[in-house]
């Protein structure tokens, strides 16, 4: 029998020793770094390091999630805080940077460590939000008539437990001017466990409307147990969006990006944005230039139908939106 959530999250590899023995590669063809894994810690849940290729040191999930020591080249216009977002921070847990929709940043914590996220270097990495910290959120949102749309942010929000999340939804939901909860997230393709029948019913019984947007860079990410979390999800009447990362070695070539697409269509996931990379200290190794980004964009717009091609954008600090690359 699958072990709950928790269990395997308490158990996610974060040592090389034994991600290398499970995978069947050798430390020494994989350039390792230590120091990389110090800065930002080693974490991939089994149920993601199963979908990666045994004996492929090549393999694009597995370079998303590898500690080496490119990470520690130093780029001349890469920093800690690429997209600004620091000084969009109104109080601890509350990002407001775009006209009607906020973050609501309740942890900093994930469950896997994604080696390109920009988030990498943040002060609130390691961030809970307290319960009264998390009462005053809710409370300048009730008093900002701005504001119509919600957005959980991380870190992951759904690595909070199923009454935590419930609690805050259900806080979110009486806030009458609302008109959608959007939830950014992970987990549904790192462990989809996490879709368990308590959030489900959350999720049914929300009065408003909810919107999942998952992240998945690559279409190995997606196996049965993620198609069935997210027909799941479905049958709860949310609204299902992917969110991906423009990756050196990756998922730089149009024939990943359109897989991709294809595959997020069969689980009822629709492209909605792919990311040029923030320049984010450490993630110099993962980036695609401009010219090849709108390259790739082209060739995904001449073999696509238009509602399979993600919108390809960049972040800028000070911007109203996201930015077309
Ligand atoms: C991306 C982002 C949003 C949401 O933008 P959408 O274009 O509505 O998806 C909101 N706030 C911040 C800070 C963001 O980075
Ligand atoms: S915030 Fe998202 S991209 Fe960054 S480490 Fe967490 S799951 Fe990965």
């Amino acid at each position: 029998m699958t072990q709950n959530w928790q269990t395997q999250l308490a158990s996610a590899f974060s040592n090389f020793d034994e991600l290398c023995h499970y995978l069947q590669l050798s430390p020494s063809e994989l350039r390792l770094s230590q120091d990389a894994r110090t800065q930002f810690p080693l974490r991939v849940p089994l149920a993601f390091a199963s979908r990666m290729e045994k004996g492929n040191p090549a393999d694009p999930l597995l370079r998303q999630i590898l500690p080496i020591s490119d990470e520690l080249k130093i780029y001349p216009d890469f920093s800690d805080d690429p997209v600004g977002d620091l000084p969009s921070l109104k109080q601890t847990g509350l990002l407001h940077k775009y006209h009607g929709r906020v973050l609501l940043i309740n942890t900093g914590a994930c469950a896997i460590h994604c080696r390109y996220c920009f988030r990498r270097n943040f002060p609130y990495a390691d961030l809970q939000l307290t319960k009264q910290q998390e009462n005053d959120v809710i409370e300048a949102i009730r008093n900002d008539s701005s504001i119509e749309e919600v957005i959980l942010s991380g870190g992951d929000p759904m690595i909070l437990n199923d009454a935590r999340l419930t609690s805050l939804i259900d806080a979110l939901a009486t806030i009458e001017k609302l008109k959608r909860i959007r939830i950014h997230t992970r987990l549904p393709i790192v462990l989809p466990a996490r879709i368990t029948d308590d959030l489900l019913t959350l999720f049914k019984h929300c009065s408003k409307k909810i919107i999942v947007v998952v992240h998945c860079n690559h279409a190995n990410e997606i196996d049965d147990d993620v198609a069935n979390a997210c027909a799941r999800l479905r049958s709860a009447g949310v609204v299902l969006l992917n969110q991906s990362v423009l990756l050196r070695d990756v998922n730089d070539n149009a024939t990943a990006l359109c897989e991709l697409s294809e595959k997020l269509f069969e689980i009822d996931v629709l492209p909605y944005y792919l990311h040029f990379l923030d320049k984010a200290n450490g993630t110099g190794h993962f980036q695609v230039s401009k010219t090849d980004a709108l390259a790739l964009f082209e060739a995904m717009q001449n073999q696509l139908p238009g509602y399979l091609v993600p919108k390809l954008v960049t972040e800028q600090a000070g911007a109203l939106a996201k930015q077309n690359l």
